[in-house]
């Protein structure tokens, strides 16, 4: 079977080496993982989120009452915090998700970005062009993601304008005249069911909360009170990790219509 994620990780590696603008990237704390979404329904192929946003301010939620206005209740004080992640001791910053088997098929056709390749351009395009989409969006100053974020940390399709996709298609246009191994992105040629067929399945990294991944959570925190007068609702605790390791990776394989748990033992680990 056909390593998806490990495939792109690889690929990324060499895009990191010949792309002077995102030579700045340290992969070792980047993790590529998979997600389902069918190709025939609307939806991200990939998404870039980032670990290291700092802790929010302290907040809470409060109700009023509908006539008169008045405070009634409100939640414990909280803040949001990105859970930690930490592969092999290394602290991971950012998580980049391909969205699976919808972004294999993903082509140039019918797609805002054919305007920026030649039409020529062969369709797979699309794909390389949505890896180096998703690394461009590490921030060099590891404040976040570049260009505009949404709280939890994800990029919003309205986070980038006209010039973050030209930019990105001139890095794909460079590195493929750097002349790179085209065994490297040789699995971007085929689609979903071709890559299913001439492997005989594709698998990829998952956690193990799986449909779950690390995502932004609240926690309660200690203030004094300040409204002492209405009712305080506690906090749930959180219900996913707060810290994930490699202990919560695991392999999946995915199919067009679901994916299922791999249970070889050590199957994250193998090549
Ligand atoms: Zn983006």
């Amino acid at each position: 079977m056909i390593n998806y994620t490990e495939r792109i990780a690889l690929l990324m590696e060499d895009i990191c080496r010949r792309t002077p603008r995102l030579s700045f990237i340290d992969l070792r704390e980047v993790l590529v993982f998979g997600r389902f979404g069918r190709s025939d329904a609307e939806g991200a192929f990939a998404t870039c989120h980032c670990l290291t946003l700092p802790e929010s301010e302290p907040g809470y939620y409060f109700w009023r009452d509908r006539d008169t206005g008045e405070l009634t209740r409100r939640s414990e004080w909280f803040v949001t915090k990105s859970p930690e992640v930490r592969v092999a001791n290394t602290r991971i910053k950012y998580l980049i998700s391909f969205v699976l088997p919808r972004f294999c098929d993903q082509t140039l056709e019918r797609s805002r970005k054919s305007d920026l390749y030649p039409a020529d351009a062969p369709p797979w395009l699309a794909k390389l062009d949505t890896v180096i989409h998703e690394l461009y969006h590490i921030d060099p100053d590891a404040a976040g993601i570049r260009k505009l974020i949404r709280a939890d940390g994800t990029d919003s399709p309205r986070s980038h304008g006209p010039l973050f996709y030209e930019e990105v298609a001139e890095m794909v246009t460079s590195y493929l005249q750097s002349r790179p191994d085209p065994e490297l992105f040789e699995f971007l040629n085929h689609d979903f069911d071709g890559l299913t067929a001439r492997y005989d399945g594709v698998v990829a990294t998952t956690f193990r909360n799986f449909p779950s991944f690390p995502q932004r959570y609240m926690q309660a925190v200690e203030m004094p009170p300040s409204e002492p007068a209405i009712r305080i609702e506690p906090m749930k605790p959180p219900t996913q990790p707060v810290l994930y390791t490699e202990d919560d990776l695991q392999m999946r394989q995915f199919t067009d219509q679901t994916s299922r748990r791999l249970t070889r033992k050590g199957a994250h680990r193998a090549a």
